[in-house]
């Protein structure tokens, strides 16, 4: 009886029995799959935890300060729990770091020195770090600063290629920046475990190189995390997986002791480092947003496995694809026509708690060579662990998204963008052969 309240309440919320039925079908089948997340998850979780009491989190630490920020004990203890559950030496987390680009750049700008060359040894890194290396001339860049750029792309079938990596390292190599995310591309996101070989190979040439590893949508999807594997620092965004959809802004920087202290004066001052930074008022969501991590990287987790599971039988290509292990939370669906891209969009704002209402078009975005569209209806604005969704209306035509704060959202969410599709004429159901 219940099961019928379920399909009622679905119904009156605009998602058909057939397709409802068909997202039950394909949920059966991943029961086992789901299991394991939420085996990591409560590994995961309890990590957070052992990390809060070993730092003696206590309610004090909860409020903020203002002004300099002198003696702000809520601040430098989050920032002792970050260390732990990252396993480094020290962190920075602040609001002062605007988003996920603003502490790459940090962790960057505050480790290299004019003459000091950065080797990407993965590819081209994310589209926001290009200005900020200087691959695309900007004001302020790496390359104005007279610090080069080196580049060894991963071989097609997507491994390492060691020999140019060998080549490419030179006496003026320092940093080494590896992408665990695609990002925005198809080629595979690098678990914990493929990030430990390259560092072991890097460093086993140069080993003073430094090894950072941009974190971005990977926190928590595993058990372990990069520094585990070698890295000596790992940087990401509190509005991704470790703000846990209640930071409101705020990025960090994990590592090495000397790498930490480099970007702390970077950020506020030469001579203040880490003293100052007022927490004002966030300590409380960077706190709860951080315990509450696990859990909602599990069920944005989910949401991409579903939506692979679902749209891979109807004929639309998804990387990852249905079987594949994850090491991220994006999931891309390549519909091949521009209309599959807009009714995509259009069910996962449709399915939003906030901005329900709101129809998403394409448009003309800074720095995009194609019209863009966006889904987000979210608490916090820009936030990509809240169910969010976008594609550039461009071949081949395919979605990016990501997140889900609660798993019935992201399962509500991606029934929602299969019924605009079905609605639209884009989806057929009884092509199926299951
Ligand atoms: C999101 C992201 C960034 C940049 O973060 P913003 O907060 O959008 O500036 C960098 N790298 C990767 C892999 C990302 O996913």
């Amino acid at each position: 009886m219940a099961e019928k309240d379920l399909t009622e309440m679905y119904a009156c919320m605009g998602i058909e029995k057939e397709v409802y039925a068909y997202g039950n079908e394909i949920l059966a089948k991943l029961e086992s799959r789901f299991r394991k997340i939420d085996e990591n998850a409560e590994y995961n979780q309890l990590k957070v935890i052992k990390a809060m009491q070993e730092s003696q989190v206590s309610e004090a630490c909860l409020l903020g300060t203002t002004g300099y920020g002198y003696n702000d004990l809520g601040r430098d203890r989050l920032e002792e729990v970050y260390a732990r559950v990252f396993c480094t030496e020290d962190a920075l987390v602040r609001p002062q770091i605007t988003c996920g680009t603003h502490a790459l750049a940090l962790a960057l700008i505050s480790n290299l020195r004019p003459g000091d060359e950065l080797l990407s040894p993965v590819g081209k890194p994310y589209d926001t770090l290009e200005e900020v290396i200087g691959i695309r001339p900007s004001k302020g860049s790496l390359a104005e600063y007279g610090i080069t750029y080196a580049q060894v792309d991963l071989l097609s079938d997507g491994s390492f290629d060691y020999e140019g990596i060998r080549r490419a390292i030179n006496r003026r190599t320092r940093l080494v920046t590896i992408q665990r995310s695609k990002g925005y591309q198809t080629r595979p996101t690098l678990s914990v475990e493929r990030i430990g070989e390259l560092i072991s190979f890097v460093k086993g040439i140069k080993p003073d190189i430094i090894c950072m590893v941009d974190n971005c949508y990977g926190e928590f999807v595993e058990r372990t995390e990069p520094a585990q594997a070698g890295a000596d620092m790992v940087v990401g965004s509190l509005i991704k997986n470790p703000g846990g959809g209640l930071a409101p802004i705020g990025g960090y920087i994990a590592g090495k002791r000397e790498c930490v202290e480099n970007a702390a004066f970077r950020l506020t001052s030469p001579g203040l480092g880490k003293e100052v930074g007022a927490s004002l008022g966030v300590l409380k969501d960077f706190y709860q947003g951080l315990f509450l991590a696990p859990t909602i990287t599990a069920a944005a987790l989910k949401g991409a496995i579903f939506a692979a599971n679902l749209y891979e039988p109807l004929g639309f290509p998804v990387v990852p694809d249905s079987r594949e292990s994850r090491h991220d939370i994006i999931q891309a669906v390549t519909f091949g026509n521009p209309e599959g891209v807009i009714a995509f969009c259009r069910g996962i704002q449709a399915a939003a708690p906030v901005d329900s209402h709101v129809i998403p078009e394409p448009w003309d975005m800074p720095g995009y060579d194609a019209r863009v569209i966006m889904a987000a209806g979210a608490f916090v604005s820009g936030s990509s662990i809240e169910l969010s969704a976008d594609g550039p209306i461009k071949p081949p035509y395919a979605v990016y998204f990501q997140g889900g704060l609660t798993w019935p959202h992201a399962r509500f969410g991606i029934l929602k963008s299969l019924q605009s599709l079905v609605n639209s004429g884009l989806a057929d159901l009884k092509s199926l052969k299951m």
